[in-house]
């Protein structure tokens, strides 16, 4: 607990630093005297908007050691939060000056300055679009793939016109060191931003994967077994997960995420679990043996603590695959910790890995309570949803503060039972979860 809240301690500290240090960098250089409070906290909100811009950047760059502290999913939680804070100051930032001085307001006036007037204006509907598209992605009917290319082109946008802007204004970027210090930043969000989309698919290029087989798992559930093609293969963590496209190149538009279904100890072949949800997913049945595909990964945090006394899955539907091969890996280990699995679907022909838990629960210590919303008339087990009075009944004797707790599955699902576990006494520290929908 002490350790999972110095980490907690640790990485406030270390954001709201990276975040003021605009703020200290400008002390360093002229500072303008007697320009009145408004006018400051204006400037500052303008400098502090810009650092927690550039650390937007890093927390979508992908980097490995970033995961075992945070986890994709708290990652992406953190990027959605701290975007709408950087709209509020970046937005704050001009209002506040207006406040101040009225005379700001030509910034955006094309008369004045037409080229000044169109980047800041770009810029501006561009950050707020960052924002809200992807809460109204899917109800303006943006595919995924269009909307990461759209957001990355915006992000673009704003973080050059805010260099450029910073640059232009002059208060406290003025001199030298200052300006280069100000470039850097914008530097270093540009440059990650292409890492990420085009630096690792260059990398992964020389590593390609040949599917080996494909067949059908569950309703609209395939499993897809890549071999590795003249390379040693991927090493991971159960319950990680890689990038996957499919094709002759990795630069595809297509590339989505899925947990790895295998053991860890399985060696180099690799085996996924796909549901069809999209046009992506819906190609994967077609796919045929001999077919190239390419992995970028592992990442993610969705792994077991070797220190953990029993270990309790709840997941639905195709969330079940990062608890699959986890509880695969512990098999091949030996390992004869405790563990719980309750696995939610809707109807019988949903649930994929039947066989597989069958046989993972007579070969370890593990429970397997499947729980069906519709099920079948013969049924004997669990029905409904995955209710905080069922997971009061199944878990009861699973230790609350020992135990780890693996949540995966539909958002709504997942949100009822982080609740539900938390009430019941799950620290928040034992609770590891992962979204499979980013956007
Ligand atoms: C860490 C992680 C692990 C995952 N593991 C699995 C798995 O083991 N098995 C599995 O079937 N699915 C998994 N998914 C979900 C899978 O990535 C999406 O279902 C898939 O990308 C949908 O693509 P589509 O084009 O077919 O559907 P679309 O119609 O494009 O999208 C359907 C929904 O899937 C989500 N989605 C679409 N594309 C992506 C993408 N590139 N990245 C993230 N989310 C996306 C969106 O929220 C969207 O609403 C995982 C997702 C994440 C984030």
């Amino acid at each position: 607990m002490v350790q999972g809240l110095l980490r907690i301690g640790f990485w406030s500290v270390a954001y709201l630093a990276v975040a003021t240090l605009p703020l200290a960098i400008a002390l360093l250089g002229q500072v303008p005297s007697g320009r009145g409070f408004l006018l400051e906290l204006g400037s500052g909100l303008g400098l502090v908007g810009f650092a927690m811009l550039v650390v937007q950047f890093v927390s979508t760059s992908r980097f490995r050691w970033v995961a075992p502290y945070f986890g994709t999913d708290a990652q992406i939680q953190f990027h959605r939060a701290t975007g709408i804070m950087v709209l509020a100051f970046v937005v704050a930032h001009p209002l506040v000056l207006w406040i101040s001085n009225p005379q700001y307001l030509e910034y955006l006036d094309p008369r004045a300055n037409l080229p000044r007037a169109l980047f800041l204006t770009a810029a501006t509907v561009a950050l707020v679009l960052l924002v809200v598209l992807p809460l109204w992605r899917i109800s303006l009917g943006l595919s995924y793939e269009w909307w990461r290319i759209t957001h990355g082109g915006l992000a673009l946008v704003v973080i050059l016109v805010g260099v450029a802007h910073g640059l232009q204004v002059g208060h406290y970027i003025s001199g030298i060191t200052n300006q280069i210090l100000w470039v850097t930043g914008g530097g270093v969000a540009v440059l990650l931003l292409l890492k990420t989309r085009l630096w690792k698919p260059w990398q992964v290029r020389k590593r390609p994967w040949r599917v080996a087989d494909v067949r059908s798992i569950a309703q609209d559930v395939s499993q897809v077994v890549l071999d590795p093609d003249g390379h040693e293969g991927l090493a991971f963590r159960a319950g990680q997960y890689a990038w996957l496209t499919i094709g002759n190149t990795p630069f595809a538009l297509q590339q989505h995420p899925f947990s790895f279904v295998s053991s860890d100890r399985a060696g180099s072949r690799l085996e996924f679990g796909i549901k069809e949800t999209g046009d992506f997913t819906a190609t994967i049945k077609d796919l045929r043996p001999g077919e190239r595909a390419y992995l970028e990964g592992p990442y993610g945090r969705f792994t077991l603590d070797p220190a953990a006394a029993g270990a309790v899955f709840v997941v639905g539907g195709i969330g079940a695959t990062p608890a699959i091969s986890i509880l695969r890996s512990c098999r091949d280990r030996g390992d004869q910790r405790p563990m719980r699995l309750i696995y939610a679907n809707n109807h019988l022909e949903d649930i994929a890995f039947r066989d597989v838990l069958e046989q993972l629960a007579s070969d370890m210590n593990l429970s397997v309570v499947h729980v069906l919303e519709s099920p079948p008339p013969d049924w004997q087990g669990a029905t409904g949803r995955v209710t905080p009075e069922l997971l009061a009944r199944h878990l009861a004797d699973c230790s609350k503060q020992d135990w780890q707790y693996f949540v995966c599955g539909p958002a709504p699902m997942m949100d009822a039972v982080e609740r539900a576990l938390l009430e019941q006494g799950v620290p928040l520290w034992r609770l590891v979860s992962e979204r499979f929908d980013l956007v």
